[in-house]
């Protein structure tokens, strides 16, 4: 493969294009921050990625710390990042992230990563949280009384002793010194208790009231806000996990050295270009475009999507091209790609007037939306 470089060189902020939910939040509130500041909106890509600016935008995926992530995910087990939940301060947390100096709570730059397909995003587990404070997800479950409602329960067995056959409460077995135990009844010495001892039954039993019962009442306590709530009335938090998808790696993320290269072509037909530009439709929408240029004569413009999809490019990826494509309504709209067109796609394509370049190495690509831009301009040549 052509775009196949070396994994030290690998680059994950590719194709951003995927119009996905959870990629697309994450990747609007990203970019809310820099729009603010419109000394950024005609700053190139790749100077928006300067030093100073990565600290200041924590959520924002830049091609090495995303390889230095997955050069770390890569020594984990199953490939997958797992979540740290820290019940103290009821906050979901992947500590990996600060190795790589995000701050280790930034799931929209995992979520970014899923958009990229680089990542794969599955649940990891429910919590029941608090249904008023949904956001802690420190609970706990506390057992009471039913008859006096008091915490002070206690959970009692029977016990057994194989031996002579007498049975007790657990609390007539003395097993406080592990050597030397002895059964209440016979008085000889139980060495084994798994082997010497049977429990033939489980109850509790109210410190005040007496009580005794088979089954405690269970409540969930909110830890931090300090108040039960009923079981049933928990809410459920989904944590997820992140799987690296290695068969998709080597094919999306080496797209880097063909969106610069195309990149200072436009710059070169006197466009304006930015890479993985975040544009708004006409329904406010953001959308996020690998490759973006718009003449600094005409204002005409042009959205060029990278797609590259061992399977070849089905209807699906045409969705997610045809989304932007009609909510920004562009004068041109490419789609490269090195692999194959599975069929309806290029009808498809025609109907909407994306045209698309399919050729088999990066160089032949780059030629081609040469001439593409070339032809447009010889077309109306004064506005170049
Ligand atoms: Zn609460
Ligand atoms: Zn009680
Ligand atoms: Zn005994």
């Amino acid at each position: 493969m052509i775009f196949r470089r070396k994994s030290s060189e690998l680059s994950s902020f590719e194709t951003k294009s995927d119009s996905k939910s959870s990629g697309f939040q994450s990747i609007s509130s990203i970019f809310k921050g820099n729009s603010d500041d419109p000394s950024l909106e005609s700053v190139p890509e790749y100077a928006i990625e300067s030093e100073h600016l990565i600290e200041t935008e924590p959520a924002k995926p830049s091609p090495n710390k995303s390889v230095r992530l997955i050069q770390e995910i890569q020594k984990l087990p199953d490939k997958t990042i797992i979540p740290f939940v820290d019940y103290n301060e009821g906050q979901l947390l992947y500590p990996i992230l600060s190795e790589i100096g995000q701050s280790s709570d930034n799931l929209s730059y995992l979520d970014g990563l899923v958009s990229d397909g680089i990542l794969e995003k599955k649940i990891y587990e429910k919590l029941i949280v608090c249904p008023i404070h949904s956001d802690t997800f420190s609970s706990s479950v506390r057992l009471y009384c039913p008859k006096c409602h008091s915490m002070d329960v206690e959970k009692l067995n029977l016990f057994e002793h194989k031996k002579c056959g007498y049975i007790t409460e657990s609390s007539n077995f003395d097993f406080s010194d592990n050597e030397k135990s002895y059964c209440p009844s016979c008085k000889k010495p139980i060495t084994n208790f798994e082997k010497e001892i049977r429990v033939p039954a489980m109850w509790y039993q109210c410190n005040d009231c007496s009580e005794k019962f088979d089954d405690a009442v269970v409540k969930l306590h909110c830890r931090k806000y300090e108040h039960d709530f009923d079981t049933n009335s928990g809410q459920f938090v989904s944590t997820f996990r992140y799987k690296l998808k290695n068969s998709e790696i080597s094919v999306n993320s080496d797209t880097s050295e063909i969106k610069d290269e195309i990149q200072k072509l436009l710059v070169g037909f006197n466009f304006d270009s930015h890479l993985n530009y975040s544009i708004q439709g006409k329904s406010n929408n953001i959308h996020e475009i690998p490759i973006y240029g718009k003449n600094k004569t005409s204002g005409e413009s042009i959205l060029i999507f990278i797609k590259n999809q061992s399977h070849g490019i089905d209807q699906t990826d045409m969705n997610s091209i045809l989304v932007p494509k009609l909510d920004i309504g562009p004068t041109h709209t490419l789609l490269i790609t090195v692999s194959a067109i599975t069929d309806g796609v290029e009808q498809l394509a025609k109907h909407y007037g994306i045209y698309i370049i399919c050729e088999p190495d990066s160089s032949q690509i780059i030629s081609a939306v040469e001439e593409f831009v070339s032809e447009w301009y010889s077309k109306n040549g004064d506005k170049k």
